[in-house]
């Protein structure tokens, strides 16, 4: 009995004792698994909660307002009065952005790309310049191929214009073209697309041409978009010239397409991302650079179609985010607002009627093209031939133009064709600024009928949109500088 007591409370010690092995054990297990987790969890901040494709788009002078022309127009299209949403706007993230130069309050494209690119205030009309700086900041794209990213540079206008410029050039004037366009082969960066050079042999033209130069550090030239990858065998990197260009080294208006050829800035956009697309990573800048020059000339519907066009070559970036949720950013804004379109004017109070803008057949660019070439090839004018023509080559049916309107149209006409006027320098600028005089008369007539306005043949300091989505969007949700992007994009990345 005594024994057996013995070896029953043997047994209980071997068993607690054994309890205390298992359970010390186990400790050790957890110890080492909580290890290899914090472990785990540090390495994936630095590989894993950071993105690796980058995409920068900047709708060069698309304000609030001309997101809004753009998805008016989306729904008109639709036979519906309201407002269709774009890929941009329905992006999670939404934020506002002051546009400031250093010297200006209302911003060219040069100082606020600056901004943007390099996170400093530069002057009106330089190209990433900080001469004052005993460290001149780097671009947000040199610093990416520094880290091993691939950089892609792409624009609808010249890729020495000054959106796509201050990425990889520095210059305190941005119409030295040639001297700007001479940067791009320095850069080492991987792919430019869209527009040409502008100015390639010089304003002089007495320059070897910036294409040679290109091809001959190391970039293959193409305007054809087939077996891209092929072509840039043993070479630095590939520049895709679209195959149509217009005098300004710059892609068509999207409303012109279908007469004048060429690829659209999302084809663009879509091979580039195939190009690029590596491991390690990419940053891609991607301007719609004609949304600016739309609203420069005041003309809605081709403003609305570039918005849309743009949105587009957005949603590609949208389509390869949902494939790499994890691993993606996209950042759209605005370099500053252009034109100041309201919908809404005096003339038509409530009335506005934006259904209307589906009445127009091509640009006020387009059109003024037309009347040159009538101006060129006749030796009579008459305002009827005129308005024929513009109801072939614009917008068509024509509104009613009222006695007032006529008088401006004559006015304008024996400006255009006779150079005959009695308005001062000033006068004309304020009225036609750069722009067809007979085109811009009978523009007005129709935007005035339609219900819009427009403020300015020029810039404004309008805050601009930011809209994002992706790994990391939450920080440029809110308001913020343009300066802000480079310091958030950076410190986002940990470079
Ligand atoms: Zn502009």
């Amino acid at each position: 009995m005594f024994i057996m007591k013995i070896f029953k409370l043997n047994k209980n010690l071997m068993k607690s004792k054994f309890l205390i092995i298992k359970f010390s054990r186990i400790l050790g297990l957890i110890l080492l698994l909580s290890v290899v987790l914090v472990f785990l969890s540090c390495n994936s901040k630095t590989t894993e909660n950071k993105p690796k494709y980058i995409f920068l788009f900047i709708g060069d002078g698309m304000g609030f307002g001309n997101v809004s022309i753009g998805e008016a127009f989306l729904s008109v299209q639709d036979g519906k009065t309201g407002f269709k949403r774009l890929n941009l706007s329905s992006f999670p993230v939404h934020g506002e952005c002051t546009t400031d130069c250093a010297d200006n309050l209302i911003t060219d494209s040069g100082a606020a790309g600056s901004a943007i690119a390099c996170g400093e205030k530069a002057n009106f009309g330089t190209i990433s310049f900080y001469p004052d700086k005993t460290n001149p900041p780097l671009s947000i794209a040199k610093i990416a191929k520094q880290n091993g990213f691939k950089v892609g540079i792409i624009t609808t206008v010249g890729i020495n214009h000054a959106t796509p410029a201050v990425f990889y050039a520095n210059n305190n004037n941005r119409r030295d073209y040639y001297n700007i366009g001479l940067q791009l082969c320095e850069s080492g960066f991987d792919f430019f697309g869209g527009g040409g050079f502008l100015k390639p042999n010089d304003k002089s033209n007495d320059k070897r041409s910036l294409y040679e130069i290109t091809q001959e550090n190391a970039y293959v030239i193409t305007n054809s978009i087939d077996n891209w990858k092929d072509l840039v065998k043993d070479k630095k990197g590939l520049y895709f010239t679209n195959p149509v260009l217009l005098d300004e080294a710059d892609m068509p208006y999207a409303i012109d397409r279908k007469e004048l050829g060429g690829f659209s800035l999302a084809e663009i956009v879509e091979k580039a991302i195939d190009f690029l697309f590596n491991q390690k990573g990419f940053f891609i800048m991607v301007e719609g650079g004609k949304i600016d020059w739309a609203a420069h000339e005041n003309d809605p519907a081709t403003l609305a179609l570039e918005v849309i066009d743009f949105d587009l070559a957005v949603k590609k970036a949208l389509e390869f985010y949902h494939k790499y949720p994890e691993q993606t950013l996209i950042i759209v804004t605005a370099d500053h607002d252009t034109g100041g379109i309201s919908i809404g004017n005096y003339e038509k109070e409530y009335q506005t009627n934006l259904s209307l803008l589906l009445n127009y057949k091509h640009s006020l660019k387009y059109f003024s093209g037309v009347l040159d070439n009538y101006k060129e090839k006749n030796k009579d004018y008459s305002i009827q031939e005129v308005l024929k023509l513009a109801d072939e080559n614009f917008y068509s049916p024509l509104p009613y133009f009222s006695k007032n309107d006529m008088i401006e149209l004559k006015s304008a006409f024996d400006y255009y064709f006779f150079t005959r006027t009695n308005l001062s320098e000033e006068e004309l600028r304020i009225k036609y600024d750069e722009y067809n005089p007979v085109a811009v008369a009978i523009s007005k007539v129709i935007i005035r009928n339609i219900g819009l306005n427009f403020s300015t043949w020029n810039h404004l300091a309008n805050k601009v949109p930011v809209y994002t989505i992706g790994k990391g969007a939450e920080y440029f949700g809110g308001s913020m500088d343009n300066t802000e992007f480079k310091p958030k994009i950076l410190n986002l990345m940990q470079w």
